[in-house]
C-alpha cells in the first residue's frame, strides 16, 4: 500500500482498491465483490466521490433509527470487512448494536476468517458463526442466519446487499437500513432508509449523528419525528436529480 504517493488525485479510490485485492487474495472478499466494488465505484464518480447532503440526511435517519431500536444489528459480508470492519465495531459499540457475519456466498471458511480479523479488531460477540435460522423467502445457504442476530432484529443494517436479501428482510417486518452507492440497484429500492454513498464514508457519518444524538440527549420523541419524516423514494429521487444536474454541469 505504501507504493502510492498520497498526492495521487485517485488516492483514496486506489486505496480502497487496494483494500478490497489484499482481502480477496486473504479470501475474505468473495470474486463477484471484485465486480460489485467495480459497481460502486462507478456510481461514486457520478457522486463526485464524497457525501451529498441527501445522503447525510438518511446517515441522520439511520442514526436515529438503531437509537430507537429494541435488537439493531449489523450485518457484516466480505466487502464491508475489508472496507470497513473497524469502523462497523465502533458504531456497533456505541450504538450499542450486535455484529453478525452474513454472506450471500457462505462457506464456513470465509465466515471463519471475518470472524477472525473483527475479533482481532476488538469485536466481542460476533453473530453467525453458527447460523440456527433461515430468512423466509429465500433459498440455500444464503438463508442462513442467527436466531439471536438478523433473525430476531427489529432495526438490520445490511450494506452492500442483494436486492432479493433485502426484499425478504423487508417481508420477515424489519426495519431495514442499507448502504449502497448504486440509487437504481433492487435494495436501494426496497429499503427503508437507502444511505447512496460509499460504505468508507456513510459509516462514520452514521457514527456522528449517533454521538451527537448521545451527547444533546435527544429525546426518543424527537427521534421518532426524524425517523417519520423520512420518504425514502422521495430521497433516491434527490439523489437521481443530484446526479443529473452534476453531469449536466461538468462541461
Ligand atoms: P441488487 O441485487 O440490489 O439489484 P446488484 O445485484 O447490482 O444489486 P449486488 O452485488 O447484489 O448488486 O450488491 C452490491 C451493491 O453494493 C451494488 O449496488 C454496488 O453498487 C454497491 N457497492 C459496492 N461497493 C460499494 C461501496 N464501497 N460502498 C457502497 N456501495 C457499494
Ligand atoms: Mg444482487
Amino acid at each position: 500500500m505504501g507504493k502510492i504517493p498520497k498526492s495521487h488525485p485517485r488516492y483514496k479510490s486506489l486505496i480502497t482498491r487496494e483494500k478490497i485485492s489484499k482481502e480477496f487474495k486473504n479470501g475474505i472478499v468473495h470474486e463477484t465483490g471484485l465486480i460489485a466494488h467495480g459497481r460502486g465505484e462507478a456510481f461514486d464518480y457520478l457522486i463526485g466521490e464524497k457525501t451529498i447532503p441527501s445522503s447525510m440526511r438518511a446517515a441522520k435517519v439511520a442514526a436515529a433509527l438503531f437509537l430507537l431500536a429494541k435488537n439493531p444489528v449489523i450485518s457484516i459480508n466480505g466487502n464491508v470487512a475489508a472496507l470497513s470492519a473497524k469502523e462497523c465495531i465502533e458504531l456497533a459499540k456505541t450504538i450499542p448494536a450486535k455484529i453478525e457475519v452474513n454472506l450471500f456466498h457462505r462457506t464456513k471458511a470465509r465466515v471463519e476468517k471475518i470472524v477472525a480479523m473483527l475479533s482481532k479488531l476488538g469485536a466481542i460477540g460476533i453473530y453467525g458463526v453458527k447460523p440456527d435460522a433461515v430468512i423466509p423467502f429465500i433459498e440455500h445457504d444464503r438463508a442462513l442466519c442467527d436466531k439471536n442476530g438478523i433473525y430476531s432484529a427489529d432495526v438490520v443494517l445490511v450494506p452492500l446487499e442483494d436486492g432479493d436479501r433485502c426484499e425478504a428482510l423487508k417481508k420477515m417486518g424489519k426495519t431495514v437500513i442499507t448502504i449502497d452507492l448504486n440509487p437504481l440497484s433492487r435494495t436501494a429500492k426496497t429499503a427503508d432508509v437507502t444511505i447512496v454513498d460509499n460504505i468508507t464514508r456513510a459509516i462514520p457519518n452514521i457514527r456522528k449523528w449517533v454521538v451527537n444524538f448521545k451527547k444533546n440527549h435527544v429525546s426518543e420523541e424527537e427521534l421518532q419525528n426524524i425517523v417519520d419524516s423520512w420518504d425514502n423514494k422521495k430521497n433516491l429521487k434527490e439523489v437521481l436529480s443530484f446526479i443529473s444536474k452534476r453531469i449536466n454541469s461538468l462541461f
